[in-house]
């Protein structure tokens, strides 16, 4: 992996630590949710949070201080994507799951190069950046070169790299000796501040063999590394697997992958044993609530999962699946989607869905160095411009009221800059360090080359 390449990138441009940021509204990110007014977030050198909170009780700060208009928050945390299918994006959009993977994804995805997926992360980060998702938890191929794309945005990843079998195909030990090699080599976290880490990233149920699962729970149990696999997906999946196991969860338990640090993507379909299992082993869920209604999957019991304890953040799937990797749009349809489904109002609030997007993201992965202002945490922070019809009304408004305009009408068009670990990697709504042009038309090179060659003619 050309890490070192990458990583220079980022640290020529470091510039904007010992940073004070003064804003009128600061939201913490704490489990209440607070809202501070008239507040700062104090950026020390190391690129982590010394100090959050209301003027009055901040220390002294000797270094810059930039005013800003409008709302800081925790830079949000998509705990499940493949955003490097931005290639992808729009293709087999009406087919169902087991169709679109078959039909529209799998064989456009047998042409796809390193190079390829490098381009479409490129992309995604661009576009996750600039809708304030500083961390991603990708499961992807390509995993060096999806390093380099991240570290060239100055974004933050978990990188797993999916491992499955397919007749034909490699082993999937092969792929998983991988995983070990670059943990052991490179670190679980690497790169300048500890941007990227790594995992594993089993696909799914039907796509590996029970003992693999067994092996793959033990190689990450010894790296402390995160596993990063789909769960209970769709229906089909669904009654597959409990014919044949139980259930996913039951066969998770039995094969030793709860005892490792699990995030489980999408977990539709669970019944009451299923998240027990899960509140007992402190899986997390990686609820993807735009896709799972694209590609009629069904609803998460959101509801029933928060009141078992089981910790849930918010995905956005791939974005051909989806087709955006904007998680204040998912936070919005993860709310609206559980006040439906539980015919309650009070199931989701706005505090509640900003903090599926940042707190409670980065417990499901299992990390607490990210997902609020908090002294200590890394200073990954969005500022939301109020300059927009969704604040018209102003910021002398009580919090909830302030959190519902946030939440349900601002949506992403208002993050106006971003910063990771405290260098700022958005300015005015557009990436510091690369050319979004120019990475959206190596993106169109890559979609034309992935178009599936037909068929032989028939006579
Ligand atoms: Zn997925």
């Amino acid at each position: 992996m050309n890490l070192h390449r990458a990583a220079s990138v980022v640290s020529s441009v470091i510039n904007s630590r010992d940073l004070r940021l003064h804003a009128p509204i600061v939201l913490l990110g704490d489990s209440r949710c607070s809202v501070v007014r008239d507040g700062v977030v104090d950026i020390g050198y190391d690129g982590r949070i010394r100090y959050a909170g209301p003027v009055p009780t901040a220390p002294v700060w000797d270094g810059e201080v930039r005013r800003v208009t409008g709302i800081l928050l925790p830079g949000l945390i998509n705990t499940h994507a493949h955003s490097a299918m931005t290639a992808l994006r729009g293709r087999g959009g009406d087919l169902p799951l087991i169709d679109w993977l078959q039909q529209a994804m799998w064989p456009a995805e047998a042409l796809m190069t390193p190079e390829d997926a490098r381009a479409g992360m490129l992309l995604g980060s661009i576009e996750m950046l600039r809708g304030g998702v500083t961390t991603s938890s990708e499961m992807y191929f390509a995993i060096d070169e999806h390093a380099e794309a991240v570290l060239e945005t100055g974004g933050r990843a978990i990188l797993a790299e999916v491992i499955f079998e397919l007749p034909g195909g490699e082993d999937w030990g092969a792929a998983v000796e991988r995983v070990n090699k670059r943990i052991d080599y490179l670190g679980l976290r690497t790169g300048p501040d500890e941007r990227i880490e790594f995992g594993y990233g089993p696909h799914s149920a039907y796509m590996l063999p029970p003992h693999a699962l067994g092996v793959i729970a033990g190689h990450a149990r010894d790296r402390k590394a995160l596993v990063h696999m789909h769960v209970a997906e769709s229906p089909g999946e669904d009654v597959e697997q409990r014919s044949r196991f139980g259930s996913v969860p039951r066969l998770l338990q039995e094969t030793g992958l709860l005892d490792a640090r699990l995030v489980a993507a999408h977990a539709v379909h669970l019944s009451d044993a299923d998240i027990d299992l899960f509140a007992a082993s402190g899986t997390g869920v990686a609820h993807c609530p735009a896709s799972n209604a694209k590609l009629a999957s069904g609803i998460l019991r959101l509801k029933a999962l928060r009141k078992a304890g089981v910790p849930v953040g918010l995905g956005t799937d791939g974005p051909a699946s989806n087709d955006r990797l904007d998680l204040l749009d998912e936070a919005r349809t993860a709310a609206l989607l559980a006040r439906v489904s539980t015919s309650d109002a009070r199931t989701v609030s706005a505090a509640d869905a900003l903090l599926l997007a940042t707190r409670y993201g980065a417990e499901a992965l299992g990390r607490n160095d990210i997902g609020a202002l908090e002294v200590g945490r890394w200073a990954d922070i969005v500022h939301i411009g109020v300059d927009t019809p969704a604040f018209a009304t102003g910021l002398d408004v009580d919090d909830e009221e302030l959190l519902g305009n946030l939440i349900w009408s601002a949506g992403s068009r208002t993050v106006r800059d971003v910063w990771v670990a405290g260098d700022r990697v958005v300015a005015d709504g557009g990436s510091v360090r690369t050319d979004r042009q120019r990475a959206q038309a190596q993106v169109a090179a890559s979609a034309a080359r992935l178009r599936v060659p037909p068929g032989p003619a028939g006579p």
